[in-house]
């Protein structure tokens, strides 16, 4: 069949199409002419993107697309869009495939040869990590934390010397337990952001070490309620444990002389230790 809707849309295509997070204004000028000029999207939940489909008032029919049929489905949707027809991908709330079905839709529509155009959009990630305040040159996206005690603390401990930004999803109904089981590993100096129903109307974000933190969310019920996002500092060597009195002592007395570029360096040569740490804890303590 070939598609009756290719006014906007050159060739056979699938769009990965990201929808609101929370609040219905992030969703895209673009996104909302895809939704409309496709002839099918495939939903995780039909009844749910149902409700955002009316409210924009699109009419483009859906099909269902989940984690539990998706292996299935997705060669069916192949065929489709091979006999011609465009399809837009969307998940509940944000960017599908981001903790969200449409991995297996996507791989066999690149084995197949089928154009796989991304739109950019809400996304909780990206949303939460712009306003952490943590460093975001380097982080991954660790996605759910896991339903056991066991394998959250396994996961902890793996990311313990990470010197990334760690970020999960987490979900309401676990996040004392798992804030409890990230106290045992990380320790309570660890600077943790808790950010939650981002984009609506009570968005939260929180940053603070994480034994403050774990009292912060006890403090008021509401606190752990709604969506959720656990951004993780990255691992930060303590300096100050690391570099022997002597050599601090004698980076004190060269900096008098020298830059303190120039002094860390010949400090780090005398005592054979790093000069990036010699120098960061002088910029902490001498400057
Ligand atoms: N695909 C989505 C995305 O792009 O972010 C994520 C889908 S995942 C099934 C749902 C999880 O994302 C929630 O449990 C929560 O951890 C996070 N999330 C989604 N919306 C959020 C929001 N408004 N505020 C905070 N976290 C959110």
């Amino acid at each position: 069949m070939t598609s009756n809707k290719t006014t906007y849309i050159e060739q056979p295509t699938l769009f990965i199409v990201p929808t609101p997070i929370g609040n219905l204004g992030d969703i895209t000028q673009r996104a909302l002419d895809i939704l409309n000029s496709v002839d099918i999207i495939a939903a995780e939940d039909t009844r749910h993107t149902g409700k955002l489909l009316s409210h924009f008032n699109i009419q483009t029919r859906t099909f269902a697309l989940h984690d539990h049929n998706e292996q299935q489905k997705a060669q069916v949707l192949v065929d489709k869009l091979l006999a011609g027809e465009s399809i837009a991908l969307v998940s509940d709330a944000g960017t599908p495939l981001i903790s969200d079905p449409g991995y297996h839709l996507v791989t066999q529509c690149r084995q197949a040869g089928v154009k796989v155009v991304p739109l950019p959009g809400a996304c909780a990630v990206i949303t939460a990590l712009s306003a952490s305040g943590l460093p975001s040159d380097r982080f991954s996206f660790e996605g759910f934390l896991l339903a056991k005690s066991k394998g959250r603390k396994d996961k902890f401990m793996e990311i313990a010397k990470a010197e990334r930004t760690c970020i999960f999803y987490e979900s309401p109904h676990r996040i004392t337990e798992s804030l409890a089981d990230m106290l045992e590993v990380l320790g309570p100096e660890r600077e943790v952001v808790l950010a939650r129903e981002l984009t609506k109307t009570y968005e939260t974000i929180q940053g603070l070490p994480l034994g403050e933190l774990v009292s912060w969310i006890e403090e008021d019920e509401n606190r752990k309620r709604g969506e959720m996002v656990l951004l993780i500092h990255g691992y930060r060597e303590a300096v100050n444990d690391t570099l022997p009195d002597e050599a601090t002592r004698t980076l004190a007395i060269l900096v008098k002389q020298l830059p303190l570029k120039k002094a860390a360096a010949a400090t780090a040569e005398i005592y054979n230790l790093k000069k990036n740490a010699l120098y960061k804890w002088g910029l902490e303590n001498l400057e």
